[in-house]
């Protein structure tokens, strides 16, 4: 490909509204565009890179058995109303005005809905079906580029089976393509434990790459490889000491003390001391939360838990369920269901709301005055914790979510009436797995590990191109012919070359632009070297420039691509 006549269109200046290094290259390198908020058109250069992940998720996909589909983006709304996702994904599903169609988040529902129709006997199963196709999600913060779009592509796939077993056997195949994938493509990347969220479902776990700009965060001990999403992770519990002198439970007046807080402050005690309450709503029933101080509750561990979905309590039922508002609710006189973090089990002397407003209570021993107390363990890990395995300390930072493997079971089957009949002619819902890839977050991923303060740094497996030649003076004659010559060889060897032929741009800006954009190898053709027979051959990972002699020129380029990754 000639530069002249392309559109890459590579920009000097930072753009506003780019904050992370993945976003800010993929902009400038002319790679992509952005169209509105979280939608982001892909340019030709940067639409290479997204063919040639496909390419090597569809050759592992393939690999596993794998037959790709291509379904459609608009569905009718009702499919999803039979399996209640309209409203668990709520505002995130786009609705389509004109008609009942939601715009697919996800393809669950359209995988039940043919398997209803076409898979009758345990002998059509086990089947793997995927497609790489667009998915629309109205995300709130839509962010970073790429990484979170409202519209992005997903290879997703999906297995049915008749046995537990066999959904086993799917999973692992899925487990070790997407490592084949994501080695392929060149990252570095952690597989942890992850929470099943809305999807339903057992065992889930989640391909993740470290970055700042991630939004999950992910515990990992160093010493045994434990790694898990912040959302289930755990680490060793410490419950707080109990205290020897044993009070009596008191009411105590405290207007206007609303937060741990201002708590604190006004009594002059330290967070340790009181037990933080939080209401949710599981099933239509209140269950009230305990936690220490200012921990947060991890809801999905709340979820896991209770085995269903939880939403915290609004103001109104609040004063309706406990007689007060946030901020005074306490365990003693709550009337419901009690879970308290593990780290409160057998606590004494403690301080917590008193169900009435403007007053608190003191004295509160978990053993005696809170008896109908569960407890769990539901807060977030946190740096320096120790692992439960090795006990060593765990570290905590974020993460971007590559791809997910979900072990769904039959959801999405029973509520779609996908059966089939077993061998004694019984019908049985198929057992349903569902797995994820988002193929511009590996696109963004792969920049955000791969780049230095010139540019991208492309491997020869996703790059646009694998050679940019530089013909720095195409005013000369001997600069044109010697790199015409070469682009043309290079192409019939079967390399593919972006040629900048640009006339009017000057060597250092066809530099610049080179390494901005990142292709693996560099040939440079210049006035003086082409009158000596040489060229500059320069590879961008390492930064290394030599001179190649012409006549050995094509047999370093296979060397380079031999030792290359
Ligand atoms: P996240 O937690 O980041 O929102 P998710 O858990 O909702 O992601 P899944 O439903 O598991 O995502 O989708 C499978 C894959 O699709 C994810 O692992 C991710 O790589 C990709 N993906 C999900 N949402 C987006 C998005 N808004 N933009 C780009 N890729 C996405
Ligand atoms: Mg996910």
């Amino acid at each position: 490909m000639r530069l002249s006549s392309s559109f890459i269109p590579t920009l000097k200046e930072v753009p506003t509204d780019a904050v992370i290094p993945s976003h800010i290259l993929m902009i400038r390198a002319g790679l992509i565009r952005q169209l509105s908020a979280g939608i982001y058109s892909m340019l030709p250069a940067g639409y290479k890179v997204i063919r040639k992940i496909s390419e090597i998720i569809r050759e592992e996909m393939n690999a596993i058995g794998g037959q790709e589909f291509h379904l459609p983006a608009l569905n009718p709304r009702e499919i999803w109303d039979d399996t209640g996702r309209v409203e668990a994904f709520g505002d995130t599903l786009f609705h389509v005005k004109n008609r009942d169609y939601v715009l697919a988040p996800t393809h669950e529902e359209i995988i039940a809905f043919h398997a209803k129709g076409s898979v009758k006997s345990y002998k059509d199963l086990p089947q793997i079906w995927y497609q790489i196709q667009t998915k629309f999600r109205n995300e709130a913060r839509p962010r970073s580029g790429v990484i979170r779009g409202r519209q992005f592509l997903m290879k997703d796939s999906y297995t049915l089976d008749a046995t537990w077993e066999d959904l086993d056997i799917g999973y692992q195949k899925h487990y070790d393509a997407y490592k084949a994938i994501f080695d392929r493509c060149g990252l570095k990347y952690f597989i942890v434990g992850a929470h099943s969220g809305a999807m339903g479902g057992s065992k889930s776990e989640e391909f993740m790459v470290k970055s700042d700009a991630g939004e999950d965060n992910i515990a990992y001990c160093e010493k045994c490889g434990y790694a898990a999403n912040s959302e289930v992770a755990a680490s060793v519990n410490k419950p707080l000491d109990r205290k020897d002198e044993q009070k009596e439970v008191f009411e105590i007046s405290t207007p206007n003390v609303k937060s741990i807080d201002e708590l604190c402050e006004f009594l002059s005690i330290d967070e340790t001391e009181c037990a933080k309450s939080r209401v949710y709503i599981s099933d239509g029933k209140p269950i009230l939360v305990l936690m220490v101080g200012n921990d947060e509750v991890n809801e999905s561990k709340l979820e896991n838990i209770l085995g269903s979905q939880v939403r915290p309590a609004h103001p109104e039922e609040l004063l309706d369920i406990t007689g007060a508002d946030a901020g005074s609710i306490g365990p003693i006189g709550f009337k419901g269901r009690i879970i308290a973090d593990m780290n409160l089990k057998d606590a004494n002397n403690m301080y917590s709301g008193a169900n009435k407003n403007d007053y608190h209570i003191g004295g509160i021993d978990f053993t005696r005055d809170v008896a109908n107390a569960e407890f769990f363990d539901l807060r977030f890990v946190e740096t320096g914790e120790g692992c439960t395995n090795c006990g060593e300390a765990l570290e905590v930072f974020k993460a971007i979510e590559l791809g997910h493997i979900f072990k769904l079971g039959t959801k999405y089957s029973e509520a779609l009436g996908a059966n089939f009949l077993d061998e004694n002619g019984k019908d049985h819902p198929i057992i349903m797995g569902s797995y994820g890839i988002g193929v511009e977050r590996v696109f963004a991923c792969y920049v955000e590990q791969n780049f230095d303060e010139r540019g991208i740094i492309w491997g020869k497996k996703l790059a646009p191109f694998q050679i940019q030649l530089l013909g720095l003076n195409m005013k000369k004659d001997v600069v044109v012919d010697a790199s015409e010559k070469i682009y043309l060889d290079l192409t019939a060897k079967g390399f593919d070359v972006l040629f900048d032929d640009r006339i009017d741009a000057s060597a250092g800006f066809k530099f610049n632009d080179a390494d901005l954009m990142g292709m693996p190898v560099q040939i440079i053709v210049g006035e003086r070297n082409i009158k000596e027979n040489t060229v500059e051959v320069k590879v961008r990972r390492d930064g290394e420039r030599f001179q190649v002699k012409l006549d050995e020129l094509y047999s370093k380029i296979d060397e380079i691509f031999e030792s290359i990754e």
